[in-house]
């Protein structure tokens, strides 16, 4: 079998969250399974400079009117990828998603540039038997298998984030080369304008989404809108997990920290904390309880729910580490925070990969108060590496974390703290409870060691993948 993996972002080249980690470990994951998967992203500079370029697949003289293209084989680590290479829409500055005035027709290019993969296949003759896109940026894929001629693959798109759907108004139909025909709510229609994310969803074979819990909720009151359309879906509609990549999240082997440590040896843990609230700036206080969010803030998020507990946090004797970026109101409260309590509450507003790695190793609670959480993955790196995750209980963060309670404490099951309201009141009482814990070693060590011997790994996420690709039906072509 043979897959080609469609989307936006590949870590550690381009990332604005957990869809540039999945693109970057799953299929490497699948292929660990002996099927050939390969990644088809947009040429950014930061890839195109840093992988190796093997030739030219295909070539077009103009995409989407964003001038001359070509899909260039390459490779990085492990991966086999096919570029598009269209320095009008792809090489200059501003991030993946910056320049609004083009955002339907270049990721528009990029799905075509898929579709004709999977239609004509590259120079070599490879064609994929499934094209398998990722969140709205490749909504159009499955509807450029549908209304073009040729083979027609197998098509699967996988939803990270569906409050994020590609909608654009219905004027720019024929700058997508789409036919008259595609709008309609059978097609790429949706209440008047075009919706990318809904025209995969609709014409897709199948539909995944990174957890069982989303999985239900986006049929429901979290659908943003799409709840009817994948209800009806819903025998199509699969809800898997995603993994962590243990290749670079491992206390083990982790080269960001001072010092590495696994199960067998929790004590070598103890000098990344000092060092991290060193760097901080806060307190080296032994005996606080650390919290920690590592977190884009975006109101999806429920950081303010955080900041609701600021001063509780403090008073409580406990220290709280913020390290984030996003609504420049969320920022300039928690720069305030941080200097209403110095030593006590550090912020660092940024991105930056090396200090989030820092923060997994140092803190003792981490914090996911998220309204929504597709899968979540800092839960689970919190997990790996030692820390308390405490979640609010939705979607992912609701399969991975096992909130203590005296039956899992008795069980040995409980991994985190979990609460269900989305108010600061809810937050504040799993805090409490984590304090209450925290006032008991050993318990809190049976907690730690019990999330640290979970095996998030892709493996098992890989094969339910492969499952997947297993229900759709023969295409006679
Ligand atoms: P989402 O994709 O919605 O942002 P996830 O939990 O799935 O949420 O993935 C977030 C990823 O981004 C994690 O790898 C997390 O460590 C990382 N991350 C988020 N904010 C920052 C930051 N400010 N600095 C470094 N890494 C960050």
């Amino acid at each position: 079998m043979s897959v080609l993996f469609v989307g936006s972002e590949l870590f550690p080249y381009v990332k604005t969250g957990g869809l540039g980690d999945v693109m970057a470990a799953l299929p490497r994951a699948i292929r660990a399974q002996g099927v050939d998967v390969r990644l088809l992203v947009p040429a950014y500079p930061s890839i195109h400079s840093a992988v190796d370029i093997l030739g030219e697949a295909a070539s077009f003289p103009d995409l989407m009117g964003g001038g001359p293209a070509r899909i260039l084989r390459a490779e990085a680590p492990g991966l086999p990828l096919y570029l598009l290479d269209q320095p009008t829409f792809f090489d200059r500055p501003g991030g993946p998603y910056g320049h609004p005035e083009d955002l339907a027709t270049r990721f528009a290019a990029l799905a075509w540039a898929a579709a004709h993969l999977g239609r004509v296949g590259d120079v070599d003759g490879w064609r994929p038997d499934v094209l398998h896109g990722h969140d709205w940026q490749t909504g159009l894929m499955p509807a450029y298998v549908a209304y073009g001629d040729g083979p027609r693959p197998a098509t699967v798109m996988t939803i990270h984030n569906i409050a994020f759907q590609g909608r654009f108004q219905a004027s720019i139909l024929g700058d997508l080369w789409l036919p008259r025909h595609a709008l309609t709510p059978e097609g790429v229609e949706f209440h008047g304008d075009i919706c990318f994310l809904k025209a995969g969803l609709k014409l897709a074979d199948r539909l995944t989404t990174v957890s069982p819990t989303y999985a239900q909720e986006i049929q429901h009151a979290g659908g943003h809108g799409l709840e009817g359309l994948l209800a009806h879906r819903k025998e199509s509609l699969y809800g898997i997990i995603n993994g962590i990549d243990k290749a670079v999240w491992n206390p083990a082997k982790d080269p960001n920290l001072v010092s590495r440590y696994d199960l067998k040896h929790p004590g070598r843990r103890l000098p990344n904390r000092p060092d991290f609230q060193r760097r901080m700036g806060l307190h080296e206080d032994p005996n606080a309880p650390l919290f920690a969010a590592v977190s884009r803030l975006d109101p999806l998020k429920g950081l303010d729910l955080v900041l609701d507990n600021v001063d509780h946090l403090v008073s409580s004797g406990a220290q709280l580490a913020v390290l984030g970026t996003g609504d420049p109101h969320a920022e300039g409260a928690f720069l305030q925070a941080a200097q209403r309590h110095p030593g006590r509450v550090a912020v660092f507003i940024g991105y930056d990969e090396a200090l989030a790695h820092r923060v997994f190793s140092a803190a003792d609670v981490f914090l996911v108060p998220s309204r929504q959480e597709p899968c979540g993955l800092t839960q689970l790196y919190a997990q790996a590496y030692g820390v308390l995750p405490l979640v609010r209980r939705t979607g992912g963060l609701a399969d991975t974390v096992v909130g203590v309670s005296p039956e899992t404490l008795a069980d040995g099951t409980a991994t985190g703290f979990t609460f269900d309201t989305a108010n600061g009141l809810a937050l504040g009482d799993a805090i409490n409870r984590a304090l209450a814990l925290f006032r008991d070693p050993p318990a809190w060590r049976r907690v730690q060691r019990r999330g640290m011997a979970r095996d998030f790994g892709w493996e098992g996420p890989a094969r339910a993948y492969l499952d997947m690709y297993g229900t759709i039906p023969a295409k006679g072509v």
